[in-house]
């Protein structure tokens, strides 16, 4: 039977199905394919999709933001109001709680925690760097990019583990509590990267309620998936108001942009946060910047106009890349369904697929994947530091390769599970 459970076969079993699994692999090596399936990238139809928002403005058009700004001008720190009042209704919070960026959220994020570095944030007292000591929180699997700037910023990490309703809470209620370095915790609340899990109102409330040793501990929310549904959106609690409600209205940074949305660098990201914690840094930021790109703004205001238009715009998305995300599942299940040596998640948005194999086997399906020309996400890379402790996350990531291209790479990487997992199975049999 094809879906036995491989821990349940007899030796000689195994190893009649590893040789019969590796004449395959070798053909495919002798192929020389090529698909990389490493980022997370909207394919070129996905970008295709948001083309008019290029002739959306001319050089006849009267280029004024709704205060009567000329947006072919300095002026503005944080955002025309338009732009505001469009990211208040994607983030549910009110206009006056909003600053528009530049081109990137991670970019935000980065310069928000290099600032606290600098110079703190309110209710603190003073520069997390003079500190002995400065650490996060990081749910994982996670997203590689928070983890490199704490890396980068010599920020220590702590590993805390992620469950189907979102982080391990009893463990970020007992770290927080009790340790004054923790200063901050990273989270991507929806259809998280990788796991495409959304935070339960449970979750979220604890977040915004739970007793922090640090005064100035900051909840860093990237929401950039909020509006990347694929079936029926999944909600999440309002953290921002979750947060005012508990008393504690400073405590959350959240972020999002629109680079998944129209096109990765070329879009707006933008910061949610308290009016208290928006003036700080809108100080700030008037020293890093004589202002952001208002044409953008304007451009990305006049093509995705309201929650009904950008909601329309993501079910263009959903419709290109839906049958990808379930071809990835289909085939899953076909060549592993059964057989113990895999799970993994079906997320209901986002960009990605976790997969876990057996403990310890991930690196080795990474690299014979790779030596086959499927080019996967690091091993390791949705982990702090690298370095994932069970060795077992793949990230996979279904959007921008073809769907032939995909359904190619995915039983690829299921032959590969099945050789490096039987080598495993017959080490511990032994
Ligand atoms: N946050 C998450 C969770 C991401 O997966 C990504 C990558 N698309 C980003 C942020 C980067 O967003 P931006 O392009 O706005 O910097």
């Amino acid at each position: 039977d094809k879906h036995t459970d491989f821990n349940r076969l007899e030796n000689s079993e195994l190893n009649n199905y590893y040789m019969r699994l590796e004449e395959r692999y070798e053909n495919i090596k002798n192929e020389k394919m090529k698909l990389d399936m490493s980022r997370g990238k909207p394919c070129p139809e996905q970008l295709d999709l948001s083309m008019d928002m290029l002739d959306i403005l001319g050089s006849d058009d009267l280029l004024k933001a709704e205060d009567g700004s000329d947006c072919r001008n300095y002026g503005g720190i944080d955002g025309i109001p338009e732009a505001k009042e469009l990211f208040s209704k994607i983030l549910e919070v009110d206009a006056s709680e909003i600053v528009i960026g530049g081109n990137s959220s991670l970019t935000m994020m980065h310069d928000t925690i290099a600032r606290a570095m600098l110079h703190g944030v309110p209710g603190g007292s003073g520069p997390w760097g003079k500190r002995p000591a400065v650490k996060f929180l990081c749910p994982s699997p996670g997203y590689d990019r928070h983890f490199a700037i704490c890396e980068l910023l010599n920020i220590e990490m702590i590993i805390v583990d992620m469950q189907e309703n979102g982080p391990d809470m009893d463990r970020i209620e007992k770290l927080a509590g009790e340790d004054e370095a923790i200063k901050g915790i990273w989270c991507v609340p929806k259809y998280s990267n990788p796991d495409g899990i959304t935070y339960s109102d449970g979750t979220v409330g604890r977040l915004a309620a739970m007793q922090t040793k640090a005064a100035d501990f900051r909840i860093f929310w990237d929401d950039a998936y909020t509006v990347h549904h694929l079936n029926e959106p999944d909600r999440l609690k309002n953290i921002l108001a979750a947060c005012k409600k508990a008393g504690n209205p400073d405590r959350v940074y959240m972020f999002s942009s629109t680079s998944k949305i129209t096109f990765p660098g070329s879009g707006v990201a933008v910061m949610a946060a308290s009016v208290d914690n928006l003036d700080a840094m809108r100080k700030q930021l008037s020293v890093q910047s004589i202002g952001p790109d208002k044409i953008n703004q304007l451009r990305h205001v006049r093509f995705l106009k309201d929650m009904d238009q950008l909601n329309s715009h993501m079910k263009r998305h959903a419709a290109i890349i839906k049958p990808k995300f379930d071809k990835v599942l289909e085939t899953l299940e076909s060549e592993l369904g059964g057989k113990k040596i895999a799970d993994w998640k079906k997320p209901n948005g986002g960009y990605f697929i976790s997969l876990n194999t057996l403990d310890g086997c991930a690196e080795d399906v990474v690299r014979m994947a790779a030596e086959a020309g499927v080019t996967l996400t690091k091993a390791g890379a949705t982990f702090p530091y690298g370095k994932d402790p069970r060795n077992r996350n793949i990230r996979i990531a279904p959007t921008f390769p073809t769907l032939k291209e995909l359904e190619t790479a995915i039983e690829i990487l299921c032959l590969c599970i099945q050789l490096v997992s039987i080598k495993a199975i017959l080490g511990t049999n032994k």
